[in-house]
């Protein structure tokens, strides 16, 4: 005789039933330790992401308001030990995450102000800020600043990986923009934290950051650049698909300048898929750019979208791939060069993957940047260990919303990630933090910066309570929460 089938999924429930129902009471005790403008969502909150695949799965999402509601919850959390998340962007795709149960997200959205210094030497955000906040705001005072190419990305959660922009090649990298942080240490302690005050704790945020703590605000480097100077030339060119490796060959061999950068996309258009490359010249005007990237132009495009653009409508072309929702196993992996029969495969194995029904939104990205400003950097002076090696970043996305196909997603994207590894022309796999799955080792994430990381996570994080990205450490992850009544 079998069970009736209610009854079945009825027993199944019981453990989460029975799990949910000792949470700390979050709504209650912890409620009253915020500021006024605090929300705690309980009932079976979910919180919006880019993508949905390897998502956090909360208890509770706590929506702070102020900088030391951070601090607040953050001790709670590790007196409770309950595990936690801080989200700014939401934008991250890495599936390290083992947020579940009694788990807490940290929702720093309400923390997005944004000033810029009456010198116009310097821009501070709070923790929660998203790059459309922040270039508006640059735009506005007449500054540019490091941020990064798309308007849903948070500030912070890229700048702590690396911070790549298209303006890279003028100013550098995030984490060299990085002036001085406030930031909720371990001991859920408020500190502001620069160079001077914490040299070793200083290197490690700037390349491992979700690892030491949660930056409730940032003072960041800003140039001066008025409006009607502050634009770039940038759009699409459509190439047929027979130009690919015409097309590699030439961005392989391409020296850019200070002010350039160039992507290339393997996406669809109207069910169809293309060949599309984005380059991008800061201040330049159209003939300029043409003329930087005639060795791409002499490959004759079949539509060019190019034009002018006010620096606050640059990431305005990426607004597309910004979309919220779906899901998106996304594998990333560095390259010192490009090798155009392996894009070709690429190419053969996208087209291949588009064939399953809902999978248009699905691309393939290819990013350059000019590294000579990040390269006159020392590679000591902060954790992000890759500026001296990787030339090019590749990135397999597959998007889609039937959870049914995660197999078949993981499996083109990794065959993807395969290829660009087997010809990445480096002495071994890297992958940028921020692009990477969240399978790959640690190695291949902090490469050389590695074991001073760890030494460095041993004496700021012993309990290893900054546990979700990428994490440098073990443990903690599997302790039971603490009870009201603990
Ligand atoms: C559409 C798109 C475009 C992108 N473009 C770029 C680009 O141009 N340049 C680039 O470098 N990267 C880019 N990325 C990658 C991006 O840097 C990472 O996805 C990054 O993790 C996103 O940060 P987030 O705050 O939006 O995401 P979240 O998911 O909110 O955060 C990601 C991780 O960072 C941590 N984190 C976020 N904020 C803080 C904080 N204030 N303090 C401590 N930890 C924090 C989170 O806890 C989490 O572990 C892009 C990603 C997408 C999806």
């Amino acid at each position: 005789m079998s069970l009736p089938k209610v009854f079945l999924s009825s027993l199944l429930l019981l453990p989460v039933i029975i799990f949910a129902g000792k949470c700390p009471d979050l709504a209650g005790d912890l409620k009253q330790k915020l500021s006024s403008g605090v929300t705690i969502e309980s009932n079976d909150p979910t919180v919006t992401r880019w993508s949905e695949y390897g998502a956090p799965k909360p208890a509770f999402v706590v929506n702070v308001a102020a900088e030391k509601d951070v601090a607040a919850t953050v001790k709670y959390a590790v007196s409770k030990n309950i595990q936690f998340l801080a989200q700014d962007g939401g934008a991250g795709w890495a599936k390290t995450s083992t947020i579940d149960n009694c788990d807490v997200v940290i929702n720093m959205r309400k923390l997005n102000q944004v000033t810029v210094s009456g010198d116009k030497t310097t821009l501070t955000h709070g923790g929660g800020a998203i790059t459309s906040e922040v270039i508006d705001a640059a735009y506005a005072a007449g500054v540019q600043v490091i941020s990064p190419n798309c308007n849903c990305v948070g500030n912070m959660g890229a700048y702590l990986g690396g911070g790549y922009s298209r303006l890279a090649g003028k100013y550098g990298l995030g984490v060299d923009n990085l002036l001085s942080v406030n930031m909720v240490n371990a001991d859920g302690d408020l500190r502001t934290v620069t160079e001077k005050s914490d040299p070793a704790l200083w290197w490690a945020i700037r390349g491992a950051g979700p690892n030491f703590g949660v930056v409730t605000s940032a003072t960041i480097k800003a140039y001066e650049v008025p409006q009607e100077k502050n634009t770039a030339w940038l759009g699409g060119l459509i190439f047929t698909q027979d130009k690919i490796e015409a097309l590699v060959t030439a961005i392989n061999n391409l020296k850019l300048q200070s002010q350039m950068a160039i992507f290339l996309y393997y996406a669809t258009s109207e069910g169809e898929p293309n060949v599309i490359t984005f380059p991008f010249c800061a201040g330049c005007t159209a003939e300029e750019g043409k003329k930087l990237f005639a060795s791409i132009y002499a490959l004759e495009p079949v539509a060019d979208t190019t034009a002018v653009t006010p620096f606050n409508e640059v990431n305005a072309g990426g607004d597309t791939f910004c979309e919220f929702g779906g899901r998106k196993p996304a594998y990333g992996s560095g390259m010192a060069k490009l090798d155009p029969a392996t894009w070709r495969g690429i190419w053969d194995d996208y087209v291949a993957w588009l064939k399953n029904p809902g999978t248009e939104a699905s691309t393939i990205l290819m990013e350059a940047y000019s590294m000579d400003k990040a390269r006159s950097i020392s590679t000591n002076s902060a954790s992000f260990p890759h500026r001296n090696t990787i030339n090019f970043h590749g990135v397999a996305l597959p998007w889609y919303t039937d959870a049914a196909l995660d197999g078949e997603a993981e499996s083109f994207a990794n065959k993807v990630r395969t290829r660009l590894r087997a010809t990445d022309g480096l002495g071994k796999d890297s992958s940028y933090i921020n692009f990477a799955h969240g399978d790959e080792s640690l190695e291949i994430i902090y490469g050389d910066s590695l074991s001073k990381l760890k030494a460095t996570k041993a004496a700021n994080d012993p309990k290893n309570v900054f546990n979700q990205w990428f994490p440098l450490s073990k443990g903690r992850s599997n302790q039971a929460p603490a009870t009201d009544e603990a």
